[in-house]
């Protein structure tokens, strides 16, 4: 059995999806910016699209820019929203945001200008106290996640945004674990600026959005051709953009029931992970968390063994670490909570989606515990 509870880190295409790109990867092949209708004909599909990511969000289509995914939207909004103002050239965002943010936030620091990051709650949650002292006049733009990648854990981001609003920042979230998994809505969140990527909710990898709030204006990050009003040079991805419009098309339309019906396939893994391994524990288990994610510490027991031994059994996790490039590190997230480095390396995530079955979930809850246990006998931290 192969059961793969990964969807965090990617998903698997919908065939609502896939039936509707593949046309753009065969016959309809053109550049939407070449003058003979071949071409041109396509941005009828863009624009479709568009509308569909927009109807997702709460928002107009014209104030959707396709990118490249969730990193591209992240760069470009920090980098434009802080050059716009020479007097607001400050950034604000928090510890456990993705590296596609705090990377970017080293990036601007090195370019002078005034970055601070703003602590988290043990649950995880924003401290919102610590975000009011790091806003200030300077501050040019607040970036908060919407949801984390690593332990689900939801932020209340229209607060945070209340928060940049009093000092004229602007406000952007990186909604990539977000959306599609609760409720988005850009206009009574008081969203500037939002960041969106496809293959996260079983769309194609490659392609994402940024919502740019109307009357905004900030420079493009991609220079070359004048593409997307000049918001992002490069020729359009048309499959790519077609497959996120029918992804966001889908994610409307499941919100709700499928969100309610991944939700309770959580909380039974998580009951049934509770009672049969003695000692786990979920990262920000008290906080509001997204429906399909839960970060377990099986305290005692390195994640590396465990995802080991469950991908012998066909079962795929990830572990809390942050491990993009293969090379095992403590996660700082997990850190930013107060979890200390030996119970962080015990971390690991579980992330359901939309084919998650009942079965998938029965199965792990049969092969998890002796995986555990046996591990637990020998290892030098059993104790803790
Ligand atoms: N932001 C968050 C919270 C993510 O989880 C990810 C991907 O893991 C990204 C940004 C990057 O998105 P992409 O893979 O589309 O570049």
């Amino acid at each position: 059995m192969k059961v793969y509870l990964d969807n965090n880190a990617t998903t698997r295409i919908a065939p609502e999806v896939l039936d509707a790109m593949l046309p753009f990867l065969t016959e309809r092949f053109g550049n939407p910016s070449s003058f003979h209708s071949f071409g041109s004909d396509l941005k009828e599909d863009i624009e479709a699209a568009r509308q569909k990511v927009a109807a997702l969000l709460g928002a107009d289509a014209e104030e959707i820019v396709f990118t490249s995914g969730g990193t591209e939207s992240d760069n470009t909004a920090i980098i434009g929203a802080t050059s716009i103002n020479p007097l607001k050239p400050g950034f604000v965002t928090s510890r456990t945001e993705h590296p596609a943010i705090l990377e970017t936030a080293e990036y601007i620091k090195s370019r002078g200008h005034p970055v601070k990051i703003t602590e988290v709650n043990s649950d995880g949650t924003i401290n919102m106290n610590s975000l009011e002292s790091c806003v200030s006049e300077q501050t040019g733009l607040v970036s908060i996640m919407m949801a984390n990648n690593e332990t689900g854990v939801i932020v209340p981001v229209a607060e945070a945004a209340r928060k940049a609003h009093a000092s004229g920042a602007l406000f952007h979230t990186d909604a990539v674990q977000a959306v599609s998994k609760i409720p988005v809505d850009v206009r009574s969140m008081d969203i500037d600026m939002l960041s969106v990527s496809a293959h996260k909710f079983h769309g194609p990898k490659g392609v994402g959005a940024l919502f740019v709030r109307k009357g905004i204006e900030i420079p493009p990050f991609m220079l070359g051709g004048h593409q997307e009003k000049g918001m992002r040079a490069g020729t359009s991805n048309v499959a790519g953009i077609v497959g996120l419009g029918v992804a966001a098309e889908l994610a409307v339309k499941h919100l709700l029931e499928e969100n309610g019906r991944t939700g309770l396939l959580l909380e039974r893994l998580e009951k049934g992970i509770l009672e049969k391994c003695p000692g786990a524990v979920v990262a920000g288990g008290d906080a509001e968390r997204l429906p399909n994610t839960a970060t377990v510490l099986f305290r005692g027991v390195e994640s590396e063994a465990v995802m080991t031994l469950l991908d012998i059994k066909g079962v795929c996790v990830s572990s809390g670490s942050a491990c993009s490039t293969g090379e095992q590190t403590s996660s700082y997230v997990l850190s930013a909570m107060g979890i200390d480095d030996v119970d962080a390396n015990t971390a690991i995530r579980f992330s359901l989606s939309r084919y998650t079955i009942g079965g998938e979930i029965d199965y792990i809850l049969e092969v998890l515990p002796p995986i555990i246990e046996k591990l637990r006998d020998i290892s030098p931290y059993a104790n803790r």
